[in-house]
């Protein structure tokens, strides 16, 4: 499997300690159409901090299957402190799941601005603190 590269589209890709970058390749595709610099009108996407990848869950996560990120830090900035107090923060997320959902093999959309799975609302607990992606 190919693992997920320290840059997509100028923007730089930090991981947490435990995470395993080696994931689908329908993961790569999903992450160079939706992390791009200009996500937002207003702001700038620099750094985002994947907690997790192909790791750290149990089946029948998609993370199991090598088929999901978990983004936790937008700009070195925690989303669980950040968000939606931050507007860098706040616009970065919202427009980061916005973009997904016109994203090729989306599956899993789930973040505090929306929880949709294969495009339609989608009730899961959590999520508040970090977003969740994940692909067909
Ligand atoms: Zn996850």
């Amino acid at each position: 499997m190919p693992q997920i590269p320290s840059e997509i589209n100028g923007v730089t890709i930090e991981f947490g300690p435990e995470v395993n970058r080696d994931v689908h390749p329908h993961v790569l595709v999903m992450l160079n159409h939706v992390v791009r610099q200009k996500i937002s009108p207003g702001q700038i996407l620099k750094r985002i901090y994947i907690s997790s990848a192909n790791d750290q869950h149990q089946m029948p996560s998609r993370h199991a299957q090598a088929k999901a990120v978990d983004i936790s830090r937008i700009n070195g900035m925690k989303i669980s402190v950040y968000y939606p107090s931050s507007p860098v923060v706040k616009e970065i997320v919202d427009s980061l799941q916005k973009a997904f959902e016109k994203s090729p093999y989306h599956r899993e959309n789930f973040g505090p601005a929306m929880k949709q799975k294969l495009g339609h609302p989608h009730h899961v607990p959590g999520h508040a603190d970090h977003i969740h992606f994940s692909v067909n």
